[in-house]
């Protein structure tokens, strides 16, 4: 029986590495939502539309049109903004800036929540983000929340953004990631936080593979 496996937890905490490999092991599709806010900003920073202008949001919101592609090659799941791979560009740290900002709209949240219940609809799914576990899919089999020391998360980041083109200082890091967490725990629209029935996973002092191995523990269980 296929299940859906929800992994929530703060920015940079090793989210998506676990979430792609557990989906890998299991032979499971792998959504990363976090990727469709980004989505959504970059969108709205290119047409530049002001995250204020609600009335061009939503008309915004029925033009564009997000997906995921796998990439043959590398076996990545990236994702497509009106049919380009745009993987790159999301993963920016113009992007990270603005991101918060666009994910508190309750009307981008009503649309993406909608979105990835439809892609999680038949199960078979690990999904990571902020509220899949309390919001996009409250009835999530296994429920995981991710949290990690902020110096070891931003030291990670700077790593990914370094392969992807990018010096950026620990600070400034630091910085976005705090601020991120702040403006996403406190939003009123399904703010970040772990459900009553999600376990704990700290990964400060934990490899990968102990993190994959978590998971898959308490999807055999
Ligand atoms: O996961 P990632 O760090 O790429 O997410 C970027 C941002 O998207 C988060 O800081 C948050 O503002 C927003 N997000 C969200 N709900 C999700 C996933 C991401 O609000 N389920």
């Amino acid at each position: 029986r296929k299940i859906v496996i929800a992994i929530d937890g703060y920015s940079s905490c090793g989210k998506s590495t676990t979430a792609k490999a557990v989906a890998a092991e299991l032979g499971y599709a792998y959504i990363d939502t976090g990727a469709m806010y980004r989505a959504v900003t970059l969108y709205l920073l290119e047409h530049k539309i002001a995250f204020d202008n609600l009335p061009r949001i939503e008309q915004a919101l029925h033009e564009l049109h997000i997906s995921f592609k796998r990439n043959r090659r590398t076996g990545r799941n990236e994702l497509c903004l009106d049919g380009e791979i745009r993987e790159d560009e999301i993963r920016q740290m113009y992007i990270s800036n603005s991101v918060s900002e666009v994910s508190v709209i309750p009307a981008v949240r009503h649309a993406m929540v909608s979105q990835q219940q439809r892609m999680g609809r038949k199960r078979g799914v690990v999904m990571d983000g902020r509220d899949i576990g309390t919001t996009v899919f409250p009835d999530a089999e296994v429920k995981v929340f991710m949290t990690a020391e902020t110096r070891v998360r931003a030291l990670r980041r700077q790593e990914e953004l370094a392969v992807n083109g990018e010096h950026v200082e620990v600070e400034a890091i630091i910085d976005n990631l705090t601020k991120r967490d702040h403006i996403d725990s406190t939003r009123t629209e399904s703010p970040l936080r772990r459900a009553a029935d999600a376990v704990l996973l700290d990964t400060t002092h934990i490899t990968i593979d102990e993190q994959v191995d978590f998971v898959l523990e308490r999807v055999s269980a």
